[in-house]
């Protein structure tokens, strides 16, 4: 759990990944002339704040792409929280004692840790630890379009709803990079959940992408192979289209997150909910 592992892209960008195998969070610090920007805060609860610190003595404030557990842990050490506002109910459910224990137990377990290790006072505690929170749910709202300057290093929000009704991606078009949380990743994108939007929504999120490719050349996502390039959106589009004519084959797959329903399409895995694979 207290795995992390930091490393730069250039002299005024940083990845703080925290977490371990696919579900690995990627952290990233941007920095400007005036003040910096944290995306995301990871799953395990560690000493972020700390950290970046080491790298720079600027403020900190911090982009949420999304409400989701994996993103918000260390959210209570920054004073400066930025959330979509259509994420707040995932939020507020995702800080929980009891959601969290859900997720992170079983995530432990599917690496094959026996049950009874769960009785270990120092698991326990361990466990605890990650699961208990201090209370930050406060955020201040972002909205598509919105403009954060840095100092010379201006980044934009674009809000893709998908994943969740709350996801954004946020554009550094100084460095022609795009961070997207986990509206395109290389393992899949889970559309799966009751508070992801619909598939005719998500593939708006992915064209509204699309239109300002000449903005970016590099994607970022919050989990797995990074960067990817701009050609994976392509195919999380065609996907859908795949879905919508009726061609797609798809794979039940039931997990703790939920039963999704998997179609591929070249570089993209999309897990859709049962409603949107009624289509196919
Ligand atoms: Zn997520
Ligand atoms: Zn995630």
């Amino acid at each position: 759990m207290k795995d992390i592992e930091i490393s730069s892209i250039d002299d005024s960008t940083w990845i703080i990944s925290n977490g371990s195998g696919n579900g690995k969070t990627h952290n990233y610090l941007i920095e400007g002339e005036d003040y910096a920007v944290l995306i995301d805060t990871g799953l395990c609860v560690l000493d972020l704040k700390g950290i970046t610190q080491t790298l720079i003595s600027k403020e900190v404030i911090v982009i949420n792409t999304h409400g989701h557990l994996d993103h918000i842990a260390n959210n209570h050490q920054f004073d400066s929280i930025y959330m979509h506002p259509e994420d707040e109910k995932v939020l507020e459910e995702h800080s929980s004692y009891e959601y969290r224990h859900h997720l992170i137990a079983q995530r432990i377990m599917d690496k094959g840790c026996p049950n009874w290790l769960f009785h270990l006072p120092m698991i326990q505690e361990e466990l605890d630890k990650h699961c208990r929170l201090p209370k930050q749910n406060k955020y201040k709202e972002l909205y598509d379009g919105q403009i954060f300057d840095l100092g010379n290093r201006v980044l934009e929000i674009i809000h893709t709803p998908g994943h969740t009704c709350g996801s954004i991606s946020v554009l550094d078009s100084k460095k022609k990079r795009l961070y997207v949380g986990d509206s395109v990743c290389e393992k899949g994108v889970l559309l799966h959940f009751d508070h992801s939007a619909s598939l005719d929504i998500y593939q708006k999120s992915l064209n509204k992408l699309r239109d300002v490719y000449p903005l970016f050349e590099e994607i970022y996502p919050g989990h797995q192979m990074y960067p990817l390039s701009i050609y994976w959106i392509d195919d999380y589009i065609r996907g859908i289209d795949k879905i919508n004519n009726g061609s797609a084959y798809y794979t039940k797959v039931v997990s703790n997150t939920g039963t999704g329903y998997l179609v591929s399409y070249g570089r993209a895995t999309l897990s859709c909910p049962e409603s949107a694979i009624k289509r196919i």
